[in-house]
């Protein structure tokens, strides 16, 4: 998943990204107002953590900005303002969640992948695609009973396909979905990431099927899975 993390305390943004992107997702940090709008109208994001006192234009703000374009991606509002009106002027804002600093980061990560578990799978943490099951917030797949052992890029990789499975992905988004600012992902890298998945794939009954011109998909491929009585 890709986030944007919007603070200007050097240590905590540090802190966050840090176990954000351990919990293998893409981050972008910016450390004001101002470039979290421009980030937020140039880029898709599956989620903002949001400082409210930050430089140049206010959390609030931005927040109230991202929501009148109509953006719907989850926002989570960490801040070290904690009066009982400010959280409920921020929630009716549209922030989805709500976080005090200090803050223990276990906590910080459980709400992090609650609200990514709700906003891209309703509600249901695991995905079933033929053989092949995805624990996504644990960042872990089997085929049937067996684990496939994936890397961060692989697994976010399978992950984006999975979530549109229905659909064709181009490799514009899947390269948006996998990297942010600090780490580049360049065509052959990409190439090499589908490469390695579609090896650690064979025999699971799905596959990554190429759509010339367009992109990949990620589909039942007929080769396995047949476990009808
Ligand atoms: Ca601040």
């Amino acid at each position: 998943m890709r986030i944007l993390l919007a603070e200007d305390d050097s240590s905590i943004a540090e802190a966050i990204c840090a176990s954000l992107r351990h919990g293998g997702h893409a981050v972008d940090h910016v450390a004001s107002g101002s470039l979290a709008d421009t980030a937020l109208r140039d880029h898709n994001y599956d989620l903002l953590v949001l400082d409210l006192g930050l430089p140049a234009l206010d959390g609030s703000e931005v927040l109230r900005r991202l929501r009148s374009r109509g953006a719907g991606l989850p926002v989570l509002v960490v801040t070290a303002r904690d009066g009982l009106p400010e959280r409920i002027r921020v929630l009716d804002l549209g922030a989805d969640d709500y976080l005090v600093k200090p803050f223990v980061l276990s906590e910080f990560e459980a709400r992090v992948r609650a609200l990514l578990r709700r906003a891209s799978n309703r509600g249901v943490p695991e995905l079933q695609l033929g053989r092949l099951r995805l624990d996504l917030p644990g960042h872990r797949a089997w085929i049937e009973n067996d684990p496939l052992e994936l890397t961060a890029r692989e697994f976010g990789l399978l992950e984006a396909l999975a979530l549109r499975a229905d659909r064709v992905t181009s490799r514009t988004q899947l390269i948006e979905a996998l990297c942010d600012w600090d780490q580049e992902l360049t065509d052959n890298g990409l190439d090499i990431a589908i490469h390695r998945l579609r090896r650690k794939l064979q025999g699971s009954g799905t596959g990554v099927r190429t759509i010339r011109g367009l992109g990949y998909l990620l589909e039942e491929d007929g080769e396995s899975s047949g476990e009808s009585a």
